[in-house]
């Protein structure tokens, strides 16, 4: 396939790792360009003229004056839940805060008991057209939680979910055991019932999960009230002996340490960030470890409240940003709305924010030298875009500008046909 006639190539090529500093301001923009395709891989990207020489019998893919940029990689989402939350937003509205609507039967555990009551053949039909939803805004890897199981059973239940959509979905699918999103309502009521549930999550849920191939990533919590760092710490070793690259929920709220804990542990990525001490932000720097900002969730939940990307992208570190597609802080598809927040809300540039949502996703999911960019030997993996210059995809806010994506040299979303 010779992808021709795009106004502009946004390649974002350069090394297979996250990219930091000075590197973040060029997302590689090309004019006149094309992109041979051969299979599941690129095989070259260059001037239009010299590759339509080169690849007479190709079969033409036209681009139609758009931008074409690698597809889009959202490295954070918990996309497996039951009924969606909107009444807690409302209730927010009228001023009732967090553990005002826990009380009232809402939040992550509103989302637990649904869940729990729902077969996979259920919970699969209600995923799987939020994924496509997700992938028409230009999506094509994305990250997929579980977590609002809490049990060994509904934990499994949900992951076996991800692996069929995986099967069945073209988009590519990264699969994270989230068991360790909340202690569960039937465990909070001492400290010995609190400590037996994070040891059958070590002990019992993770060898399970392990067994069956489930997961790449294991994922904690970590925050004041929820998951204590020692926990964190005891659970993401325990992952890691087990074979599971490393996340965190980390300093969303408050400054508890996070960060820092995801440095030490070489954790692939540290989530939230919006309360991140000036220590984590040094952590992170010095670290490999991506940062991966959710801007969205403190816009959704009225928090006046910004993770400090500016700090981070200064100092060094590599940051990401995704949608943390959720049904009780986050219900938003639309990865190119978030890019619309770096630039508006969190000042980051047009290039950093590309660059956050292709390469720096991709490391975050540890597939740096797989997807994000458009050069040879990466990935198929591309997004077209009704756009003529890369500015405006963060520019038309909330629109949706994605006209078809390709994961593996494969067609995927198409705006020609229906969503659902
Ligand atoms: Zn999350």
């Amino acid at each position: 396939m010779l992808f021709v006639n795009a106004t502009q190539v946004v390649t974002c090529a350069g090394p297979p790792r996250a990219r930091v500093g000075a590197e973040m301001q060029d997302c590689g923009v090309l004019t006149k360009a094309a992109v041979a395709v051969n299979g599941e891989r690129i095989e070259s990207v260059g001037s239009r003229a010299a590759l339509e020489r080169a690849h007479e019998d190709a079969t033409i893919i036209d681009c139609g004056g758009g931008v074409l940029t690698p597809g889009l990689v959202d490295s954070h989402t918990h996309a497996i839940f039951g009924r969606a939350r909107y009444e807690e937003q409302e209730r927010r509205a009228a001023g009732a805060d967090y553990m005002e609507i826990a009380r009232q039967g809402g939040g992550i555990h509103a989302s637990v008991r649904d869940l729990r009551a729902r077969d996979a053949d259920e919970l699969l039909a209600l995923a799987r057209p939020r994924l496509e939803r997700l992938a028409s805004y230009g999506t094509t890897t994305v990250e997929v939680k579980s977590g609002y199981g809490l049990s060994v059973e509904d934990e499994l239940k949900i992951l076996r979910v991800i692996r069929r959509l995986t099967e069945e979905l073209t988009m590519r699918i990264v699969p994270t055991w989230l068991g360790a999103h909340e202690i569960p309502k039937e465990a909070r009521a001492t400290a010995a019932t609190r400590a037996s549930y994070v040891k059958m999550l070590r002990e019992e849920m993770l060898p399970l999960v392990t067994n069956e191939h489930l997961a790449i990533f294991a994922d904690v919590f970590c925050e004041p009230g929820v998951f204590t760092i020692e926990e964190t710490r005891e659970l993401l070793t325990a992952a890691r002996v087990a074979g599971l690259k490393l996340k965190l929920h980390a300093d969303e709220l408050a400054p508890s340490g996070g960060a820092e804990l995801a440095a030490e542990l070489l954790a692939t990525s540290a989530d939230h960030l919006a309360a991140i001490s000036a220590g984590g932000i040094r952590a992170l720097a010095s670290s490999g470890t991506v940062a991966t900002l959710l801007p969205g969730t403190m816009l959704f939940l009225g928090k006046g409240t910004r993770p400090p990307a500016r700090a981070l992208l200064d100092a060094g570190a590599a940051v990401a940003l995704a949608t943390d597609f959720n049904p009780g802080t986050s219900p938003t598809p639309n990865l190119p709305f978030i890019l619309t927040l770096g630039v508006s809300e969190l000042h980051m540039s047009v290039a950093e924010t590309v660059l956050a949502a292709t390469v720096n996703g991709a490391a975050a999911l540890g597939l740096a030298n797989e997807t994000g960019q458009l050069a040879p030997g990466f990935s198929a993996d591309l997004a077209l875009f009704e756009i003529e210059d890369i500015r405006e995809l963060p520019y038309w806010y909330a629109d949706r500008r994605c006209k078809r994506t390709w994961v593996r040299g494969k067609a995927c979303h198409s705006s020609d046909l229906p969503i659902t």
